[in-house]
């Protein structure tokens, strides 16, 4: 199969290729995702085929209009109703119990499903077009970093999908916040695109489920079926440092190698002889973390690095969500070196 790239100009190609049961890249403002008729079985099919997903990973279906929640899901509470309206379109996912007509290759047989109405002019235009809400996972083959530019999602999926709309780098850079709205207090199910505090905000109290900081254990079941996967890894395994950073980076210098990659921050990035640096932003500024994490990650594939150690930002903001993106790259590898005010 040949990928076409299209651009802005192609709107109506995209959507077309959607509705006839073919896949599509779609740029999003958190990263690219990997886009069909969410309401096509076969076509949902295409993507799991796509990327290698694993089938016990359900998809997030995307629409172009708060309207449209009632399209897909029943039951919905009134709090989900009030963040619609607050935060969409934003970085922000809402598991609520699924109408019948959403097919199983979405929810991979789950009664929830997840749904979020995206903040990209493309995205919402495909999707208004397409007129169906859109199932899309990040746009990367399984496991490996996520794609915030077309050039990288072409890296992962040139030859396996129709085409790929480049609408530019993504602004956010980590995928959406997801949030289960179907128990009596929501939870937390992956950090993302929408910090925590303004859940909060909105919501009063959220709990955050344990799968966002920590590996599970053998018998635990993740309410999210993904943050069971390992994810985001570069080829060389990631050793993650969380700690203030002065300290980190003393830890990783004494602990270079011949062949050391290092992810860090901006003010730290001339204090790593001979080694690959990749440098995700300053100390304060987590939304240029985010923007940068997957890019860092996967720069290092084309490098000789064998050892890859990574600064990691407090949880407060987004640096929630590039801390879970830097442990999960490690799968769980952490050096753990005290407390992070930031
Ligand atoms: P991705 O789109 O690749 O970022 O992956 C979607 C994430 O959403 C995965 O971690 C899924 O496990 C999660 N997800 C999708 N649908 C549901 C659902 N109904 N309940 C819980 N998690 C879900
Ligand atoms: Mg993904």
């Amino acid at each position: 199969m040949k990928t076409q790239l299209l651009t802005e100009h192609d709107i109506d190609t995209a959507a077309e290729i959607l509705r006839s049961g073919g896949l599509v890249g779609i740029p999003t403002e958190t990263v690219y995702g990997l886009g069909a008729n969410g309401l096509n079985a076969a076509a949902v099919g295409r993507i799991f085929t796509a990327k290698g997903r694993p089938q016990d990973n359900p998809l997030i279906l995307h629409i172009p209009d708060p309207a449209w929640l009632d399209r897909c899901c029943r039951n919905i509470p009134p709090a989900a109703y009030r963040l619609a309206r607050q935060l969409w379109p934003g970085p922000l996912t809402m598991i609520l119990q699924r109408r019948e007509n959403v097919p199983n290759a979405v929810t991979c047989g789950l009664d929830t499903v997840g749904v979020r109405c995206p903040d990209h002019p493309l995205a919402l235009a495909v999707i208004e077009a397409a007129g169906v809400p859109v199932a899309a996972p990040s746009g990367n083959l399984s496991g490996r970093p996520s794609p915030t530019c077309a050039r990288h999602m072409l890296e992962d999926m040139d030859g396996r999908i129709d085409a790929i709309l480049d609408g530019g780098p993504c602004g956010v850079g980590v995928e959406s916040t997801i949030i289960d709205m179907t128990v009596p207090i929501p939870r937390l199910l992956r950090p993302g695109g929408m910090p925590l505090e303004r859940l909060r905000e909105a919501l009063g109290e959220v709990v955050v489920d344990k799968a966002v900081t920590a590996q599970l254990g053998a018998g635990e079941k993740p309410r999210a079926p993904g943050m069971k996967y390992r994810h985001y890894a570069p080829k060389a395994p990631v050793i993650v440092v969380t700690g203030d950073s002065r300290r980190t980076a003393r830890y990783i210098r004494r602990n270079l190698g011949e062949h050391t990659g290092v992810i860090c921050f901006d003010e730290y990035a001339g204090q790593f002889p001979n080694c690959v640096i990749e440098a995700i932003g300053p100390v304060s500024d987590k939304a240029r973390q985010a923007r940068r994490v997957f890019d860092a990650l996967r720069a290092f594939d084309s490098t000789d690095v064998d050892t890859i150690f990574a600064q990691c930002p407090g949880s407060s903001g987004l640096g929630m969500a590039v801390a879970n993106r830097l442990k999960k790259a490690a799968g769980f590898r952490v050096v753990d070196l005290g407390e992070d005010a930031t």
